[in-house]
């Protein structure tokens, strides 16, 4: 078996160089995420908040920590000034809750738009016709302290390879409207985060940007 260093240096070098490497860390022990970072990986995802400050705290300052999992209204005031990038923005509700809790705090904070692609039903995230219609609406557009930088969203969890690359293909599609209806002006949305370890691969076929990867990097996950 691999070390978790050499794993992140052949990830890199397979990885097309405008695509960035999410190590995606959840469950795993501080030692685990220094071995990744001494191997020059910066950024680390995790999927609670909790865990995310905990190990925050005991790394080094330079890391980039991003949020991917769902984010609860309650939990935002603690968390967003540890952030980096949130991928895991599903709601109209949770974007005017950060952007509320960031004019406070006299931030901006990055959001990508979690979009639901996926054909099982837990997995969260909006429709197109509901992020159309939020970016339509005049709170939106009163919003001063969220910046949305891309679309992030799961595929389903097969081995069916033609249906995870159409789901990645309206991803980037929906990437595709958005950019034209709303941020054409805007080079701060250009990312589309997609692909995890198991189909990380098609992701980057279909224009991934980002790709999160746990299990492959760091072994599976109890
Ligand atoms: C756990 C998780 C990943 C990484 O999953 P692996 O299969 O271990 O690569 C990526 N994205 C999200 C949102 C996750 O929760």
């Amino acid at each position: 078996m691999n070390t978790i260093g050499e794993n992140i240096i052949s990830l890199k070098r397979e990885l097309p160089p405008e695509v960035k490497l999410v190590a995606v860390s959840k469950t795993k022990p501080v030692s685990d995420i220094l071995q990744a970072y001494n191997a020059g990986q910066k950024i680390f995802g995790e999927n609670r908040v909790g865990e995310l400050l905990l190990k925050k705290n005991q790394l080094p300052g330079d890391i980039e920590w991003h949020l991917i999992g769902h984010l609860q209204t309650n939990k935002v005031k603690s968390i967003i000034s540890s952030l980096s990038l949130i991928h895991s923005v599903d709601s109209f509700r949770l974007l005017k809750t950060i952007n509320d809790e960031a004019l406070i705090m006299n931030r901006v904070v990055s959001c990508l738009l979690q979009f639901h692609i996926a054909t099982e039903e837990t997995k969260f995230g909006f429709s197109i016709e509901e992020v159309l219609r939020m970016m339509d609406s005049e709170e939106f557009s009163n919003f001063r302290s969220v910046r949305i930088c891309g679309v992030m969203g799961m595929a389903t969890f097969t081995d069916d390879k033609i249906v995870v690359s159409s789901e990645f293909r309206s991803l980037a599609g929906y990437f595709r409207l958005l950019k034209e209806r709303f941020f054409e002006n805007s080079p701060e949305f250009c990312e589309i985060s997609m692909g995890m370890s198991g189909d990380f691969r098609i992701a980057v076929g279909e224009g991934s940007t980002m790709v999160r990867i746990g299990s492959l990097i760091f072994g599976d996950r109890k």
